[in-house]
């Protein structure tokens, strides 16, 4: 499904830059924190806008809830003082308001607001008639839904100048991120959507500061448009998100050492090299589609015999028995298990459905 969305060209709003690095402390603590980082994040020369937090939402109350309204001058004369444009958070239409008197440059929707369709809302009625470009998180929960309906209200009041924002979903299981990136979702959202800039946040994906330039590099080899990397100028003493923000300089490597790929080669032996190999795997894919289409013709027919036989379509052992032999399989030819599995488990549903059609035809 294509989205219907009427989006300003980002070469004309937003910094030319590959990537865009958006770059600042999660929040504005100080005006002196907020200006030190602001000069020493500028000097990689890497970083186009300069981000700070103003209202934080924070899981548990008693938690330091962003300096407010007050700490809106100290961000624009920081950005000012390095001549750059500067962003924040907003939540509800006074954080608008606030904003807009301040001079803010660009907005972004936080995770915990896209959820809420009464709150987004707010904020778009607030934005009516205003020219400003606008960020929108995805939304804590995988549900891509919610992530493209903020992106329609906001582009509805006449935001043209808009963006996405990849933080990654929390997750109930335990996992090496703080918020799994579940990378397909943004895919699925460029999908719907080609012209809309996709940024990364890898400081809230990873919540360590140490898989940060690992998340980075692999949100610069999906293609995305840039980066919002969280950098305090003392990290250790940051009032929030403290394990994950970097300092100035370790901010510099991680830009430094990014390796910034090409959307397409000139090269004709790479183009031909290219084409040889993809048409293998469009005989390949065909191969597949046709091995699935005769697997299932015999789920039908053990469908049909369970039903003459009245026996349940699920059979525990015989998919135990599956899972394991085809994941040893699965491991001689250096496959992932996980890999497997995952595929295993596609086609078993599918093979329920159908035995349940079969079931329910006779
Ligand atoms: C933030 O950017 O500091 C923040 C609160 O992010 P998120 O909305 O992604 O949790
Ligand atoms: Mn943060």
């Amino acid at each position: 499904m294509r989205l219907n969305l009427n989006i300003e060209n980002p070469d004309n709003w937003l910094p030319k830059k590959n990537p865009i690095i958006i770059s600042g402390p999660c929040s504005v603590e100080s005006e002196e924190q907020v200006l030190q980082t602001a000069l020493e994040v500028s000097k990689s020369n890497k970083v186009s806008i300069l981000r700070g937090g103003i209202w934080k939402p924070r899981t548990r109350p008693n938690s330091f809830e962003g300096v407010g309204e007050e700490g809106l001058p100290w961000l624009k004369q920081a950005g000012k003082a390095v001549g750059l444009p500067v962003a924040t958070e907003v939540a509800n239409a006074d954080h608008v308001e606030a904003c807009l008197k301040n001079n803010i440059d660009m907005l972004w929707i936080g995770a915990r607001t896209t959820v809420n369709p009464f709150s987004v809302q707010e904020i778009a009625d607030a934005l009516k008639g205003v020219d400003i470009p606008v960020f929108v998180k995805n939304p804590i929960t995988p549900d891509i839904n919610l992530w493209v309906g903020a992106l329609e209200r906001i582009n509805a009041v006449g935001i043209k100048k808009l963006g996405a924002i990849h933080r990654g979903f929390s997750s109930f299981d335990k996992s090496s991120y703080r918020n799994t990136p579940m990378w397909e979702i943004p895919i699925e959202l460029k999908l719907m959507c080609p012209q809309i800039p996709m940024i990364c946040d890898p400081s809230h994906i990873a919540g360590d500061k140490e898989l940060i330039p690992y998340v980075s590099q692999k949100a610069i080899d999906l293609d995305m448009e840039g980066l919002m990397i969280e950098s305090h100028i003392n990290p250790l003493v940051a009032r929030s998100d403290a394990k994950q923000q970097v300092a100035p300089l370790e901010l510099g490597k991680i830009l430094h050492d990014l390796i910034i790929r090409e959307k397409h080669s000139e090269s004709e032996e790479f183009i031909n090299k290219l084409e040889q190999l993809r048409s293998i795997i469009d005989e390949l894919d065909e191969e597949l589609i046709n091995k699935f289409s005769s697997r299932m013709s015999i789920i039908q027919k053990i469908g049909e015999y369970k039903h003459e036989n009245n026996v349940t379509i699920l059979q525990l052992e015989r998919w135990e028995q599956i899972l394991k032999n085809r994941s040893f399989l699965a491991d001689k030819v250096g496959l992932s298990d996980d890999f497997i599995k995952k595929m295993l488990e596609l086609v078993h549903q599918e093979s329920i459905r159908v035995q349940t059609q079969v079931m329910n035809q006779k």
